[in-house]
């Protein structure tokens, strides 16, 4: 069976693709473990504020899933918390459940800043683990702003 760690390696994998955006990337499993759509941060290569790797993975993935838009069953992994958007985003698309490496304090949506994803007041809430892989997560986005300055 497929780990919540071989889930956020695959999303670190995505972040990893050849480009100058931040190093964020998102994979969506399907409920058999397999594979359904992948992306990195794409905000400057597309000129796009909403081209978060979440975003892009959701649409993807629901365009090849079988359920409409629905990803019912369906595991989103992250190499970062999701931000505010992307947290709406996937509990819209009912993922089930989501996975992610680092916490981001400054604007993470799904328990640092905010808890977007498991507000009772809303009737769908996916399970959460976060803090897989924490430390290579961290450490890709680190290396990056590194060879900015
Ligand atoms: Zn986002």
């Amino acid at each position: 069976m497929i780990t919540a760690e071989d889930m956020v390696r695959a999303a670190l994998q995505a972040a990893s693709a050849p480009g100058a955006d931040v190093p964020i990337g998102a994979v969506v499993f399907a409920p058999d473990g397999s594979i359904l759509a992948q992306a990195c941060n794409a905000r400057e290569a597309l000129g796009d504020p909403t081209a978060h790797a979440e975003v892009l993975a959701l649409r993807a993935a629901a365009a090849k899933y079988g359920d409409g838009w629905r990803l019912d069953g369906c595991t989103l992994a992250v190499t970062l918390e999701p931000c505010t958007m992307c947290a709406g985003a996937l509990v819209l698309a009912r993922i089930s459940r989501l996975v992610f490496g680092a916490w981001e304090p400054k604007t993470g949506a799904v328990g640092s800043l905010w808890d977007v994803v498991r507000d009772r007041r809303l009737n769908h809430r996916p399970e959460v683990q976060g803090g897989v892989l924490e430390d290579e997560c961290a450490e890709l986005l680190e290396r990056f702003f590194r060879t900015q300055r």
